[in-house]
């Protein structure tokens, strides 16, 4: 470990309040916290200890200006109870990307993992055992310093916390094609993991939400045509035999997931295409019966299946079934607790005595 990063264990562990049959969405937090300061140009003092809140400063920049961002990502266990992460490193460089996007200072990828397995070691025992559970990570940066005026800020927090969740039961979702609303536009900040891109999603979600849609599907900014991706997942078509997913093009969030899906529908021997696609040409593809799948991909659900897109005035009808999309759920939920053979070396194991 090249980071010293010091620990101190709670005094009274809330893990025996936790029903694992029963894990609520979002609201359960292991026992610690990893954390480090920015100051001086330097991360400051790695460390772990139990989690509790961090005071805030009223005028701290994060809160008024929006230098926020975030990564999430899971630990699961194999059959030995080892803990795994998926491929952590890309998180660590993502979150980079998003920090300098934002004008924020970036973490070392070395100081990200080790503070991560650090973290997963220390509270591996929250790790739900249930098949298609795990421990949802959460690293974040934010400004602290407090001051009025529009400048990047001199001092950040960067802080991780984990949270079990339950198993997600994939159902076949409907998406609402959104025509007056945006996520992203060439130049902005879609490829970033910013706190203020969540936020703006939030009312037209409840919109398409209130008109019965489980999520938006994202269009581009100047034509409303080009798919750009959906809530918190990437989209993948499958049109005639092929997959076809939104090229990166700068308003696009590279999602992990998505790379992923990319290497394993290619090693099952599908072409995989990346390229601009427009609403239209998924009509089309419904209407004349070649679009075969859609599915969302992301850390949260894995592979959310899409059964229909409400655009103003019409429905396009995907499918009721999506057997290439559960074949790579599947394959991917197993090489995520070590079920299968991890030919693409993406889990690194984390040793639970390391804390
Ligand atoms: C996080 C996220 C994704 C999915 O990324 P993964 O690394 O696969 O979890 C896709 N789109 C948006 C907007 C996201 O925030």
């Amino acid at each position: 470990m090249s980071y010293n990063i010091s620990i101190t264990k709670t005094q009274s562990s809330k893990l025996d309040q936790l029903d694992f049959d029963n894990i609520p969405l979002g609201t359960s937090f292991t026992d610690h916290m990893f954390i480090c300061e920015y100051k001086d140009g330097q991360w400051q003092n790695p460390r772990i200890e139990p989690l509790r809140p961090i005071p805030t400063h009223p005028a701290a920049m994060a809160l008024h200006y929006g230098q926020a961002i975030f990564e999430g990502m899971k630990a699961y266990k194999n059959a030995e109870g080892t803990p795994l992460l998926f491929r952590p490193e890309h998180n660590a460089s993502r979150l980079n990307k998003s920090a300098e996007r934002m004008g924020m200072p970036t973490v070392p990828e070395e100081l990200f993992v080790d503070g991560l397995k650090e973290l997963v070691a220390l509270d591996h025992a929250w790790i739900p055992p249930q098949q298609g559970s795990a421990l949802y990570l959460r690293p974040f940066m934010y400004a602290t310093e407090a001051f009025i005026g529009m400048r990047a800020a001199t001092s950040y927090n960067f802080v991780i916390m984990a949270s079990p969740s339950g198993p997600y039961f994939s159902k076949h979702i409907r998406l609402w094609a959104e025509k007056q609303f945006i996520r992203a536009a060439e130049g902005g900040t879609g490829e970033a993991k910013a706190a203020g891109n969540y936020a703006a999603a939030i009312r037209p979600t409840e919109l398409a939400k209130a008109k019965g849609y489980d999520q938006v599907l994202w269009l581009d900014a100047a034509e409303h045509k080009y798919i750009q991706e959906v809530g918190t997942m990437n989209i993948f078509f499958k049109i005639n035999g092929n997959f076809i997913t939104p090229e990166l093009d700068g308003s696009v969030l590279h999602g992990i997931t998505r790379l992923s899906v990319i290497e394993l529908l290619k090693s099952m021997g599908y072409q995989v295409i990346e390229r601009k696609i427009t609403i239209d040409e998924i009509r089309e593809a419904s209407r004349n019966g070649t679009l075969e799948e859609a599915f969302g991909t992301g850390t949260a659900v894995g592979i959310a299946y899409i059964k229909e897109i409400g655009l103003e005035n019409e429905t396009i009808h995907v499918s009721e079934e999506s057997p290439v999309a559960v074949e790579v759920n599947d394959t991917l939920n197993a090489i995520k607790i070590g079920k299968i053979d991890d030919r693409f070396s993406w889990m690194t194991e984390v040793q639970s005595q390391l804390a």
